[in-house]
């Protein structure tokens, strides 16, 4: 089916991402802060809120406030704005810091971010942590998701593996938007296959998520054994586990989030990675989606977000 996407829809699939990337974030937070997470996630064992978001949350709504402006990605603008919004309470690294603090400070974007880790750019896992709601936003394209993932990424992260965690990701969200219009869900290792396609062959993170398809049905500790939970922060060990998750329980937004806190980790983040992705498809308030309550109890999103 081809179909035309205005901009208002795109605006919407991008939000209802967003939504589900910033609850995943906020409540994610909560368990990293805590310590150890129950072993059953249900209403009765949830945080008290406010839920508080996090760095993820904080850089997803100036891609998103860039995408409302402008409809696409100006690497200078999005460069800026990541450093000037950036707050340093919000649980950034310390490499993210440092290119924030250069960018802030007029050193360009690109030297900024080829500067990071010794001159080898950053392969962490922050490009991809942003990105979920952009994919939603070009549901109509994922070779557009991709080119402008990449644009996204390239201006803190300037290492190949940084920047195919947050291609992989935005494809994924792009493939789950465009599986809600169509109203039809996708066999988990189609999806996966999907997004592998559209990922530098190149990379660690185009083998890991080849390795995820054949993880599929497995136990969560063999698969965070294979692929990782984030606790390196690297895109290499959280991506791929990210999308096993969203494409296992891609129908069920509250079992995604708590297989994250079950896994232990980068919660914040990988819950956030797979909140987006599970979002674009379920949306909000929806059978699976993100629950109304979740969403109430997650800190509300920074006034400057359009
Ligand atoms: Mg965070």
């Amino acid at each position: 089916m081809s179909f035309t996407l205005f901009a208002d829809a795109r605006l919407a699939l991008a939000r209802d991402s967003l939504a589900g990337l910033s609850t995943g974030d906020a409540l994610g937070a909560q368990f990293f802060l805590s310590g150890p997470a129950p072993e059953q996630l249900t209403e009765a064992t949830l945080p008290p809120p406010p839920w508080e978001w996090t760095d993820d949350t904080e850089m997803a709504c100036s891609v998103v406030a860039e995408l409302a402006a402008s409809g696409s990605i100006d690497r200078d603008r999005l460069a800026l704005a990541f450093a000037e919004r950036c707050a340093a309470q919000r649980g950034y690294g310390p490499g993210a810091m440092l290119i924030l603090r250069l960018i802030r400070t007029g050193t360009p974007w690109p030297v900024a971010a080829a500067s990071a880790f010794d001159g080898q750019g950053s392969c962490g896992n922050g490009a991809a942590m942003r990105v979920g709601p952009l994919g939603a936003y070009f549901a109509d394209s994922t070779a557009r998701a991709a080119a402008q993932a990449r644009a996204s990424a390239e201006v803190t992260h300037a290492h190949s593996e940084g920047i195919a965690g947050a291609v992989a990701v935005a494809v994924a969200a792009a493939l789950a938007a465009r599986a809600r219009l169509d109203g039809h869900r996708p066999a988990p290792d189609r999806l996966l296959a999907g997004i592998a396609a559209a990922i530098d062959p190149g990379t660690e993170v185009h083998r890991c998520v080849q390795r995820a398809i054949g993880l599929l049905g497995r136990p969560l500790p063999r698969v965070v054994a294979a692929l990782g939970n984030g606790s390196r922060v690297t895109a290499q060990d959280t991506v791929a586990f990210t999308l096993w998750v969203a494409a296992t329980y891609l129908d069920d937004y509250p079992a995604a989030i708590r297989v994250c806190v079950q896994a232990g980790g980068d919660v914040d983040t990988t819950a956030a990675i797979a909140g987006a992705v599970v979002a674009a498809y379920t949306g909000v308030g929806t059978p699976g989606g993100v629950p109304e309550a979740w969403l109430a109890a997650r800190e509300p999103l920074p006034t400057w977000l359009p």
